[in-house]
């Protein structure tokens, strides 16, 4: 049975796969931040998910139904990582997952949530500066927005669309290897920031695919 909406249960679902997998690539997001960063990446999401799953059991007993809604559920993973990760990234997720939580209408389909992740990337891009091209998360969550949109105006349902979007944001974060870094401290390298996959373009992907893969069990 896959899910038709992004309600509760599916939000509290993709954080939960969302931390394992972030989790399982700890390694190799320290690894790319250690080529072109420096080197922290993976412990900082790890410290900040492994902070969400503790607020998504302190919020009862029963989970997700703590939460009144989805938006709320993504509110509170926001302002965690806000106050748990240090270093770019932790501000930059946590906006996003604050203003996609707060854009996100109740029990939303494709076409609501692609408006939502739209509201959470536009919120990255405000608060870091970053431009589709200079090799940061911008440009793994450019593509999942539109392959979301273009999913959901086809008629795709939420598990096709979300596997469409996760899709595009691998893609684009594989494009970020032969760019140089414009953004956060992969910048201060200059040309030598070439040939290195970025890792919060790499991070980005793995929490797309995490709510693809979520939305279609
Ligand atoms: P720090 O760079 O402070 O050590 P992290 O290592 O946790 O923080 O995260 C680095 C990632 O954050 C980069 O790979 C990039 O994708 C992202 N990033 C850095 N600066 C920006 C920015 N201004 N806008 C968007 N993303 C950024
Ligand atoms: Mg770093």
């Amino acid at each position: 049975m896959t899910h038709e909406t992004l309600d509760t249960a599916l939000a509290e679902a993709w954080i939960r796969a969302a931390a394992a997998a972030v989790g399982r690539a700890e390694e190799q997001l320290t690894a790319l931040d250690a080529a072109i960063g420096d080197g922290d990446h993976g412990s900082n999401l790890r410290r900040g998910f492994t902070a969400v799953l503790a607020a998504l059991d302190d919020a009862g007993p029963d989970g997700s139904a703590g939460f009144d809604s989805a938006g709320a559920l993504l509110r509170t993973v926001g302002s965690t990582l806000l106050a748990k990760v240090g270093g770019a990234s932790g501000p930059l997720y946590g906006q996003a997952f604050r203003v996609a939580g707060a854009e996100l209408p109740p029990d939303a389909g494709p076409a609501a949530c692609a408006d939502a992740l739209a509201a959470g990337l536009a919120a990255v891009r405000a608060l870091g500066g970053a431009e589709p091209g200079d090799k940061t998360m911008v440009d793994a969550l450019t593509p999942a927005v539109d392959a979301l949109r273009t999913a959901a105006a086809a008629g795709a349902a939420l598990a096709g669309a979300t596997a469409a979007a996760a899709d595009a944001a691998e893609q684009g974060a594989r494009a970020t290897t032969p760019l140089q870094a414009r953004r956060g401290r992969a910048s201060y390298l200059g040309s030598r920031s070439v040939g290195h996959q970025d890792p919060g373009a790499t991070s980005a992907a793995l929490i797309v695919r995490a709510l693809a893969d979520a939305a279609a069990r």
